[in-house]
């Protein structure tokens, strides 16, 4: 008999109910149990000038001390300083990377200011990315740095957000969650930061800036949820320094005109924001990260890489099917690059022998001219040697005659004075 392979459609599916205990109502433990043993991964990113009191923010909500040193503010761009810590609280462990933008809004050109958040926060996703697809992947304890959680510290300046802060919250809108908060909000009077407030978020949204959105489709948060998200963003004190107030010791800022508990809700919006963050959210952050985020980096690096799901005519494609396309577009590119180096060759082949001959050419008429101008040359001399054997014979023959008439003129002289003897020796 054949059976039917595939999945039931949702009309095939039937409720039953059990007539006795299974013990499937205990997947939920199960899946704390291996969760607690296994212990979480929770990325902080914390986006702020220097000086704005990022550091002492961590220290304030974890309870604990960062090993931190101050940055100078003489960077020369801004650089991203990761540092993992494990923490443990009660029987579950924590592995809290903590990122700092060292030196963000240092520089007097900030143009470039987000590039290095955009390329660490992509980084991140590539090395998730690379184990994913890896044959021998191990993602069960593989360090997740993706970052969960983008802390965007706003200068308490009361007016507006910087341009800065609108273009850096822009890039990493579709990257990471953003919450945005007030720094050192005690340096800003009540009202005005009620204003502050309402200001920053219609600029945000005038500038479509996507932050974060407190989850409210969950019924055992949406209520919190709904109510914290309109106290965003919100307005944070930090300090480690414990001070006595009534008989009790808490975490405070002290002025000579009063004191500012960290964690009262009337002075600033810390607990608000611990709440939010670690209590109420963490895990909504860390999956919000791996199915939008993530999933949106994914995607456009598949795409980039030639992976699509469906074909032109919208069928499902499978890996297979994308990497024989992939292949054989591969081949006929490299059968298209490999004519073209052919017919490039045999073009400059050609060109190279019609320069040759060309040469050639030009070396044939060369010579030919030389030997013209030599047979030339040549006659001219041989013309030369004639005229001058010409003169060598005149000059032989005149010399000749002068010689004869020279031997004559003597002749004729000596027989003169013999006739000239004789006639003193016997007179007429
Ligand atoms: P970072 O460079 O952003 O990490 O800043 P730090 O955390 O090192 O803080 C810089 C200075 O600001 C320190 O002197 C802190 O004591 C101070 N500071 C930190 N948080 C606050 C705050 O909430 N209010 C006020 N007034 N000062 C703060």
């Amino acid at each position: 008999m054949a059976v039917a392979v595939g999945r039931p459609a949702s009309d095939d599916l039937r409720n039953l109910s059990l007539s006795g205990h299974v013990g499937f109502d205990s997947l939920p433990d199960q899946l704390v149990n291996k969760s607690t043993s296994q212990g979480f991964c929770f990325n902080i990113l914390c986006v702020g000038e220097t000086g704005i009191g990022k550091s002492t923010l961590m220290d304030t909500l974890f309870n604990t001390k960062f090993e931190s040193e101050p940055a100078t503010h003489n960077e020369p761009g801004v650089r991203l300083k990761a540092r993992s810590y494990e923490l443990q609280e009660s029987n579950v462990r924590l592995k809290l990377t903590i990122v700092d933008t060292v030196g963000f809004g240092d520089q007097i050109n900030k143009d470039d200011s987000y590039k290095p958040i955009v390329e660490y926060i992509d980084a991140q996703f590539e090395a998730y990315l690379q184990e994913e697809l890896k044959i021998k992947r191990s993602l069960f304890n593989y360090h997740d740095t993706r970052i969960h959680a983008c802390l965007y510290f706003i200068a308490p300046t009361g007016h507006s957000l910087k341009s800065l802060d609108l273009v850096t919250m822009k890039k990493l809108d579709s990257k990471v969650n953003i919450i945005p908060i007030i720094a050192k909000a005690d340096t800003i009077a009540k009202n005005e930061l009620h204003k502050f407030k309402s200001k920053i978020m219609s600029e945000l949204v005038s500038n479509g800036v996507q932050i974060y959105q407190f989850p409210t489709d969950e019924e055992t948060v949406a209520e919190i949820n709904a109510t914290m998200s309109v106290h965003l963003p919100f307005a944070v004190v930090g300090s480690t320094e414990e001070v006595k107030i009534g008989n009790k010791m808490a975490k405070a800022r002290q002025y000579p005109w009063g004191v500012v508990q960290v964690e009262n809700e009337n002075h600033c919006d810390f607990v608000k924001l611990r709440e939010m963050l670690i209590r109420v959210n963490m895990e909504d952050l860390r999956e919000q990260t791996h199915t939008r985020h993530y999933e949106l980096y994914r995607r456009c690096k598949l795409e980039e890489m030639g992976f699509k799901d469906t074909d032109p005519d919208s069928k499902p494609f499978s890996l297979q099917e994308t990497y024989e396309a992939k292949r054989n577009e591969f081949l006929g590119e490299l059968q298209k690059k490999e004519d073209e180096m052919r017919q490039m060759f045999v073009m400059r082949v050609k060109e190279k022998e019609a320069e040759l001959k060309e040469a050639e050419k030009d070396l044939h008429e060369k010579f030919d001219h030389l030997k013209r101008t030599h047979q030339e040359e040549k006659k001219k001399v041989e013309d030369k040697k004639k005229e001058l054997e010409e003169e060598l014979n005149n000059f032989q023959k005149k010399k000749a005659a002068a010689q004869l008439l020279q031997s004559q003129a003597q002749q004729a002289g000596s027989q003169q004075t013999k006739k000239d003897k004789d006639k003193k020796k016997w007179p007429e």
